[in-house]
């Protein structure tokens, strides 16, 4: 089966600086892919240019068989690739309900802020069963701790129904046992959907991931499991730094 996102020889340059060199990269449908490499090896770039937001010198980006490179992002977000970035984006004088209601509206009509109603459609009830956020549905969103706050953008993610979901760090300032609700949510998640992640947190890895996508330097270092890919003595090198 062809991979659903698909990267050939990506390159990036940044005023001459190459920050991606012939990278590929290719995600199976149902995935849950942890990506990782020290600050500058660029990840984040590598989903900058998936969604849209940096353009590549050259490569192929594919999603689902169809060519990325080329499209807008507000495009490439209907074609069904979500991402959330390291900076928060709730509205935090909003509810939780309310930002959940507010990203659905992408797709349909917004109802709790303009129709005034109470109740939740299906979509937003069912993402906050999800994410394990329905007992705070009516919390603002500015008095969430950090793990609340990932959950509650991980939802607004997924009531856009996006395929493929980008996520940056998602544990980042998350306490101890959130992390771990993070982690059971992300695999939930990849139940139904193709979830990339952007992690640094080893022992996060260690407890929930399967395949590991390591970057160096813009380029590919290795890939597998992270019994694997911590066995290896260049990632111990420029990652570990053993
Ligand atoms: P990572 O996410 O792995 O920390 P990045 O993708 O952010 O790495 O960055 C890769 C490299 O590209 C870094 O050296 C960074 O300084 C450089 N870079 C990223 N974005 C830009 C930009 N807009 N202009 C110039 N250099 C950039």
């Amino acid at each position: 089966m062809s991979p659903l996102l698909e990267v050939r020889g990506l390159n990036v340059v940044f005023d001459g600086f190459r920050a991606v060199t012939d990278l590929d990269f290719s995600v199976a449908a149902g995935e849950l892919r942890f990506v990782i490499g020290p600050n500058g090896a660029g990840k984040t770039t590598l989903v900058d240019c998936i969604t849209g937001r940096t353009k590549p010198a050259s490569g192929r980006i594919t999603f689902d068989g169809q060519e990325i490179l080329g499209r807008r992002e507000h495009r490439i977000v209907r074609m069904g690739i979500g991402r959330t970035f390291q900076t928060s984006v709730v509205f935090e004088e909003l509810t939780v309900g309310e930002n959940l209601d507010l990203a659905a509206s992408f797709r349909r009509p917004l109802v709790s802020l303009l129709r005034r109603r109470r109740a939740y459609p299906d979509d937003v009830v069912q993402v906050l069963e999800t994410t394990g956020l329905s007992d705070l549905v009516d919390r603002k969103a500015g008095v969430l701790s950090h793990g609340q706050r990932q959950w509650l953008e991980i939802g607004m993610l997924m009531v856009q129904q996006p395929r493929l979901l980008l996520l940056d760090e998602p544990v980042a300032g998350v306490s101890k046992s959130e992390r771990e609700r993070t982690g059971e949510l992300l695999v939930e998640v990849a139940r139904t959907h193709t979830v990339v992640v952007i992690e640094h947190d080893m022992e996060f890895l260690r407890r929930f991931a399967t395949v590991v996508t390591v970057l160096h330097e813009g380029r590919l270092l290795c890939e597998g499991s992270v019994a694997e890919v911590q066995a290896d003595p260049r990632v111990q090198e420029v990652y570990l730094g053993r």
